[in-house]
């Protein structure tokens, strides 16, 4: 029931359209979102990677330099015995044990070896049989040692190994002995602590280890590296052939990454070794091995991170006030779209409602002009059947005069005749006066019958009865009809015009007498003018039977006479009702700016009343 009540209320149509319209801006936003991220994403990686790469730069920079002064540093010190070798071979007495004579050549290599700090001179024969040692331990036989063959060849002999006689790393030097012949005759050994060597930079950063040809590590200053193995395995057999097979250790376990150019190697399992280090190699020929550094690269990632992480918080803090920019500026284009869609819809319908309204204005305009003109032809219609009612009485009114004058006339022939002068000139005088008077009546008729068009003068009200009162004295005469009228003494001016408001005041007195009319009992108009402050009231009325419906008197067309109803009375005038008396007197009124209303009188009969404005100026017209 609440259900169906709700989709009455709300559509199913428009509900899948709006949660459609939802869902398609919520796949937009997120679509938005997500390739923001990955752009921030990308970005921060960029810019984590350029900040990577030149910190890496930086490292190597100071990596070559670092290895550099390491491998000098070792470089420089064993070269120191290998010209302590040098000399030694041009001592006298070294040479001298060569030749056999032996004396004091032991005294000699261990003072010297103590001074030195070298583990052991020894001086060998041609054969390569020791012939004298500082250490005085052993006997060992060099010939085939590639020290001994070099130094043989006359060249200077360099070597490394862990000797089982002094159970430690040495380096070895072998400068040849030369006869004075020129042969070389022997060789003198000079063999070095190499642990002494590394006790200066143990532990100093960075990590720094010396490899030899075989991928073992002799040198270190992180004592775990020392031989370590490298690449060539435990397995090698050169290798395991020079050292002893339990004194080699597998090579840290490590994977080599290469970025941009440099090494990159992941350490695993070493303590004093980083995790992550560059990896950096410097060739040292002069004691046939090779350097090499891992230096940490965790301040570099540090750096990466914190500078991807920098640009990621400035493209997002950009992007939060690009959104929020975006989002205010989509909510004032909303919020102006839908006021101007309110804006245009309004001006629409106001637009539609005006052209209606003109239409109107136009419809009622000619409306107005139709009903003006309807109006005007149905005045000059209600003064032309008022004139064909006048026509008999007014005829009536014009023969009595011409037949009295004819009387006159042919009167003052007879006294004439007979020459009574002053009778001729009275009967003149009565044809003037009667002339006189048939002219008025012909005048008003006139007047009555011609259009009137003028706008509002200032008539006389007086004047307006005189005129009515003849036009309607011969019917009222006829029909026994009593006019009480009492004309005011001042001129009583109001504003309208006089053809038109003889028009209304004779068509209410011929009412009054159409409807007094057969009346066997007293027919009487009773004419009242009374000024109330700036309005004048006119009022007629009568004795008759009264307005059957006073509602409808003034409704165009509405009679209650019926046309030429056989009431030609022995005048000649008739009640030939028309229905539009009262209709046209009622707009005549209202264009005067006044009103007519008709009741019933409580004494009996109908009484009519004409409201008109009185005369500012109080001037008659003319
Ligand atoms: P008409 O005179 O052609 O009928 P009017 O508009 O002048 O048209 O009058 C309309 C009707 O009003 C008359 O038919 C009559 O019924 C009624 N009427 C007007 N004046 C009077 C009056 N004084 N007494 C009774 N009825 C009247």
């Amino acid at each position: 029931m609440l259900f169906a009540s709700t989709l009455r209320l709300w559509p199913l149509d428009s509900l899948v359209s709006s949660l459609a319209h939802m869902l398609n801006a919520l796949h937009t936003h997120i679509i938005a979102v997500v390739t923001f991220l990955v752009m921030v994403v990308v970005l921060s990686a960029g810019g984590g990677w350029l900040g990577y790469m030149s910190a890496l730069d930086q490292l190597e920079l100071r990596g070559r330099s670092d290895l550099a002064l390491a491998a000098d540093r070792l470089t420089g010190e064993l070269l120191r015995y290998r010209e302590l070798a040098v000399l030694m071979a041009d001592h006298p007495t070294v040479a001298a044990t060569v030749d056999g004579d032996g004396n004091g050549v032991a005294e000699l290599l261990r003072v010297t070896a103590d001074k030195t700090g070298s583990l052991d001179i020894l001086v060998v024969s041609v054969a390569g049989r020791e012939l004298a040692s500082a250490s005085g331990n052993g006997a060992e036989n060099h010939a085939k040692q590639p020290y001994f063959t070099r130094a043989m060849d006359g060249a200077l002999g360099v070597f490394h190994l862990v000797q089982r006689r002094y159970d430690q790393r040495t380096f070895l030097f072998a400068s040849p002995l030369f006869s004075d012949a020129g042969p070389v005759i022997g060789a003198v050994i000079v063999v070095v602590d190499v642990n002494a060597v590394e006790a200066v930079w143990r532990g100093a950063r960075p990590t720094v280890f010396f490899t030899d040809e075989l991928g073992v590590t002799f040198i270190s200053n992180r004592s775990e590296m020392v031989f370590m193995a490298r690449e060539v395995g435990l397995t090698n057999r050169s290798a395991t052939a020079e050292y002893a097979p339990d004194l080699l250790r597998p090579f840290m376990t490590h994977s080599i990454k290469d970025r941009g150019g440099l090494a990159i190697w992941t350490v695993l399992g070493q303590r004093y070794v980083p995790r992550a280090a560059l990896h950096l190699s410097l060739p040292l020929p002069v004691i046939q091995m090779t350097g090499e550094a891992l230096l940490d690269v965790a301040p570099a990632q540090l750096l990466a991170r914190l500078q991807a992480g920098v640009v990621a918080a400035i493209c997002l803090a950009f992007g939060a006030m690009l959104f929020l920019a975006t989002e205010r500026r989509r909510t004032l284009a909303d919020a102006n779209a839908k006021l101007e869609g309110a804006v245009q819809t309004r001006t629409a319908e106001l637009s539609h409602a005006n052209a209606e309204l003109r239409h109107e204005v136009g419809e009622r305009t000619a409306t107005e002009a139709q009903l003006k003109k309807v109006q005007s032809d149905l005045v000059q219609a209600g003064k032309l059947s008022a004139l064909g009612q006048m026509s008999a009485g007014i005829s009536h009114e014009l023969n009595q005069p011409l037949m009295a004058i004819r009387s006159y006339a042919e009167n003052a022939e007879s006294y004439l005749e007979r020459g009574n002068i002053d009778v001729v000139g009275q009967n003149l005088g009565r044809i003037a006066d009667l002339s006189r008077r048939m002219g008025r009546i012909i005048r008003n008729l006139r007047s009555f019958a011609k259009q009137e068009s003028e706008g509002l003068t200032d008539v006389d009200l007086r004047s307006v009865m005189v005129a009515v009162l003849e036009m309607t004295q011969a019917r009222a005469k006829s029909s026994c009809v009593q006019i009480v009228w009492t004309a005011p003494k001042t001129p009583l001016i109001v504003r309208g015009g006089e053809v038109r408001l003889q028009q209304v005041v004779l068509n209410l007195v011929t009412n009054a007498m159409d409807a007094m009319e057969g009346q066997s009992d007293l027919q009487h108009i009773e004419i009242k003018i009374e000024k109330i402050d700036a309005r004048v009231n006119l009022s007629v009325r009568d004795t008759g039977p009264g307005l059957d419906e006073p509602d409808r008197i003034f409704d165009p067309f509405y009679t209650t006479k019926q046309i030429n109803q056989g009431a030609i009375n022995h005048d000649g005038v008739g009640q030939n009702g028309m229905g539009l008396g009262l209709s046209i007197s009622y707009g005549l009124v209202q264009s005067f700016g006044g009103m007519i209303r008709g009741r019933n009188h409580p004494r009996g009969g109908a009484i009519f009343t004409v409201t008109l404005d009185a005369s500012l100026s109080g001037e008659v017209s003319t």
